[in-house]
């Protein structure tokens, strides 16, 4: 079996760990990079075969990871050495969002340390069909997903938007189940958390974070694109108004 490629929860990890040392690579004797070896074998997200292989995410690797983000970084005067896409694309992401990329990876230490990202079950849509991820990783898109699925939440967001108007349809494209549907849409919306976890921390949900959407709005808000975080309805609605005036086909 061969080593997998490190995917962007990893990545997200080791660029804080560069980020955090000025931009400079760190060597295998380390002591951070022996901390991240260890967090890095212990994360949910490769199976048991290659997590078993001795040389996966070795303090070697983690070392070579870290020469990547430092010789790739546009101020970098000397020879870059070679690495994958998505690797380029998270150098471009702690170089363009610092705050935001620093923020994920605490709460990814954070929730790796407590168990708590651990304990939640692979969602569904947490890895679009091309085997992308958001930005910040699989496992926060897990927690955030697993999150939304709280039907608590759902209901009490549901009762707040019909006290405010009487018509439960998407805050995005207005689409109503109800007048399409009849009454087998009667009540349907899909609630959707505005700001993505990684961006708001772990702070306790209002129901203002939320956002009630047609199924397909709610898609294209999760739908992951190499380098891009998740989007919220806004964006969206303006992605829509603009693909409207310029239609790709
Ligand atoms: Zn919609
Ligand atoms: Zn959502």
């Amino acid at each position: 079996m061969r080593i997998p490629t490190w995917t962007e929860d990893e990545l997200v990890l080791a660029g804080a760990l560069v980020v955090r040392n000025g931009w400079r690579e760190l060597r295998t004797t380390d002591r951070a990079v022996h901390e991240l070896s260890e967090l890095l074998r212990s994360l949910p997200i490769h199976g048991p075969e290659a997590r078993a292989l001795p040389s996966f995410r070795s303090p070697d690797s983690v070392s070579r990871k870290t020469t990547d983000f430092m010789t790739n970084h546009s101020s970098y005067s000397g020879k870059a050495t070679r690495c994958g896409k998505l690797t380029l694309l998270m150098i471009e992401a702690f170089m363009t969002r610092e705050a935001e990329m620093l923020q994920a990876a605490r709460m990814l230490e954070e929730g790796v340390g407590s168990g708590d990202l651990h304990a939640i079950p692979p969602q569904p849509d947490e890895v679009d069909e091309a085997g992308h991820t958001a930005i910040e990783g699989r496992l926060l898109v897990r927690r955030a997903l697993a999150r939304e699925r709280d039907p608590k939440l759902r209901s009490l967001k549901i009762e707040q938007v019909r006290r405010r108007s009487s018509t439960l349809k998407c805050e995005v494209c207005d689409f109503d189940f109800a007048r399409v549907y009849g009454a087998l849409g009667e009540g349907y919306i899909e609630v959707h958390h505005v700001t993505p976890l990684h961006v708001s921390g772990a702070r306790e949900t209002s129901l203002d974070d939320l956002a009630c959407l047609c199924a397909n709005c709610h898609r294209m808000c999760h739908r992951s694109r190499p380098g891009e975080s998740w989007r919220t309805p806004t964006v969206l609605r303006e992605q829509i108004r603009k693909s409207i005036q310029t239609p790709v086909h």
